[in-house]
């Protein structure tokens, strides 16, 4: 898992994740994979681009930033997963295609503001603190209808669902209980917002449970690029 293969050990990875989520999925829609790179070099992105995976998920805006800029003949499509700063909206709403980490109403109006009027509305996630960690990014469930309500009115934003990342509990049961309590929101979501069409839930150690409760949409990074290495860093 630490020593990456360069030519081969991804592409197998890519295929061993997209065989396992279509096996999740079962009978539904397949979700969308959006690799998450935080920490991993440019050449790990370009290798997994080169097999064919276009959404990549990043938490730091300024390594993303610079990912972004020696990519940029790849085309590919940049989601922001990370708590965002309101000093960092400018560069979330010029450089990315989904905000999955929306979660307080003060973002709102810069995102409007500096989404640039040349590109498709940001797509956007409410995130939802679905295990009320106080120390944990993400809104009450009870908020998600006023963000939602707020996001509706603004023509630079695209609701699109929620985001969340439940507590990693050890008892699969509590971690199966709160992907059942996020669908349950979404499809309350649903109900009074046309558009609303992602749940993005399941990372690498829980991502079959959570497309068994629904995830449209999984988050996947170590089991797809191996351990995030310190030495990979790019950009802080
Ligand atoms: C790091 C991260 C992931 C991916 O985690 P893995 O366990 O490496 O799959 C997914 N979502 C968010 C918000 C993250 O910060």
């Amino acid at each position: 898992m630490t020593s990456v293969d360069p030519t081969g050990s991804q592409k197998t990875s890519l295929d061993e994740i997209q065989r396992r989520i279509s096996t999740a999925a079962a009978t539904h829609e397949l979700p969308q994979l959006v690799a998450v790179s935080k920490k991993q070099s440019v050449d790990a992105i370009r290798r997994l681009a080169g097999l064919g995976q276009r959404a990549f998920g990043e938490n730091y805006v300024q390594e993303a930033l610079t990912k972004q800029n020696e990519l940029r003949d790849l085309n590919l499509e940049w989601h922001c997963i990370g708590p965002l700063q309101s000093n960092k909206c400018r560069e979330v709403a010029e450089n990315f295609a989904w905000l999955q980490s929306l979660d307080r109403a003060k973002l709102i109006g810069p995102l409007q503001l500096y989404r640039p009027p040349n590109l498709p509305a940001l797509n956007v996630l409410i995130q939802v603190n679905i295990d009320d960690e106080t120390s944990k990014s993400g809104c009450a469930p009870e908020l998600i209808e006023t963000l939602a309500a707020a996001i509706g009115k603004s023509s630079r934003l695209r609701l699109r669902g929620l985001m969340a990342i439940p507590a990693p509990h050890v008892d699969p049961e509590l971690r199966r209980a709160a992907f059942i309590r996020m669908r349950e929101l979404f499809l309350a979501l649903q109900k009074n917002h046309a558009g609303v069409d992602t749940l993005s839930m399941g990372m690498s150690e829980d991502f079959e449970l959570a497309i068994a409760q629904g995830a449209t949409m999984v988050r996947i990074g170590s089991a797809l690029f191996g351990a995030r290495a310190a030495h990979l860093m790019q950009g802080g």
